[in-house]
């Protein structure tokens, strides 16, 4: 199923809300994201690094861990107000046209 942004966004407000204090406060926000985001680099060490894992789990453990940064970075847009979609247009307009020579192309 694909959804859009806006209705990832509106999925985890929906879940947040059940719940007296829907989102962390924003410290403890950016220290989840942080501890996800590390998650992310223990798995591409175990991917990369010397101490091996099997492929086939360490893939399925990296698609876990950046669904959990992305439900954290989410929270932190919804708690924050910000709109993902135009976080992203933002970011594709500056790597479009900003950026645009930055790396070698084809
Ligand atoms: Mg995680």
């Amino acid at each position: 199923m694909n959804k859009t942004l806006k209705q990832v966004q509106k999925e985890v407000d929906v879940w947040a809300k059940q719940f007296k204090e829907p989102y962390f406060p924003p410290l403890s926000r950016m220290a989840a994201m942080t501890e996800e985001v590390g998650e992310v680099a223990r798995v591409i060490n175990r991917m990369y690094g010397s101490k091996k894992a099997k492929p086939e789990e360490a893939i399925v453990d990296l698609e876990e861990e950046l669904g959990d940064v992305l439900f954290t970075l989410t929270c932190m847009a919804n708690a924050e107000g910000i709109d993902l979609t135009k976080a992203f247009e933002r970011k594709m307009e500056k790597v479009n046209n900003r950026d645009t020579s930055r790396f070698e192309k084809k």
